[in-house]
């Protein structure tokens, strides 16, 4: 098969699985393309002021998240993929050269994030979601502060997640540089339903060194209905 066609083929296999596929509304991995394309943002770069800056989403949307594309492209030219999905390349990532994993993990990852991100103020998880959140880590602010703890935690780059595990159960876990806990390689495997990226290319230009109040500001523009719709379809 053609890698094109073969590109056609798994993007569109991989709409049906079981990841929630509203995670990528925006960031579905050019279904029906022949590459891998930067997903379009549903808010303007401006629009998640004064928490993220506009230069800083301009950027890390147009500069870093389209390296990531055109290099995951570049790296998967000559790989057999052949019914292989891009869930599947994550979950069998330890097949793969360290361009391709950085690079699809670059793209996966950076896809979750827009997505989690928006200009609403004050969403809300949904009650379902609340429920287990509160069942497993007693508040939504028990949550925050675990999930800003693993975040403060990485050294150097890397993401902050919160996953279902196989059991359905909520954890939060961080991973290095564009790793990701679909990976095979992650010491905590899970579907990620919010990352939080901790690369300093994510809150430098408006918070230099002081990740901290980056991870405080960041809660104002987290979508928890989108958060929500994606536990829901666990
Ligand atoms: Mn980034």
């Amino acid at each position: 098969m053609k890698r094109s066609d073969f590109i056609k083929t798994s993007l569109i296999a991989s709409g049906a699985m079981a990841i929630p596929s509203n995670a990528f509304s925006i960031g579905n991995f050019g279904v029906g393309e022949t590459e891998f394309k930067l997903p379009k943002l549903r808010y303007s770069y401006d629009e998640l002021e004064p928490y993220i800056d506009k230069q800083t989403m301009e950027i890390h949307h147009s500069k870093h998240h389209q390296g990531y594309v055109n290099n995951l492209n570049k790296a998967l030219e000559g790989v057999f993929t052949e019914n292989l999905t891009i869930i599947d390349l994550l979950k069998n990532i330890s097949n793969y050269s360290t361009a391709v994993r950085n690079n699809a993990g670059g793209h996966f990852n950076h896809s979750l994030f827009w997505t989690s991100l928006s200009p609403k103020s004050n969403t809300q998880p949904s009650e379902e979601f609340l429920k287990q959140i509160n069942q497993q880590f007693g508040s939504l602010d028990n949550l925050k502060t675990a999930i800003n703890e693993a975040a403060s935690k990485r050294f150097g780059s890397g993401w902050a997640w919160l996953s279902l595990d196989s059991n359905k159960n909520l954890f939060v876990s961080s991973t290095p540089n564009q790793d990701n806990p679909l990976m095979d390689i992650a010491e905590q495997k899970g579907t990620p339903i919010l990352g939080i990226d901790v690369w300093e290319h994510a809150y430098y230009l408006k918070y230099q060194n002081k990740r901290g109040d980056y991870l405080s500001a960041i809660w104002n523009v987290i979508d928890w209905e989108e958060i929500s719709l994606r536990f829901s379809n666990k």
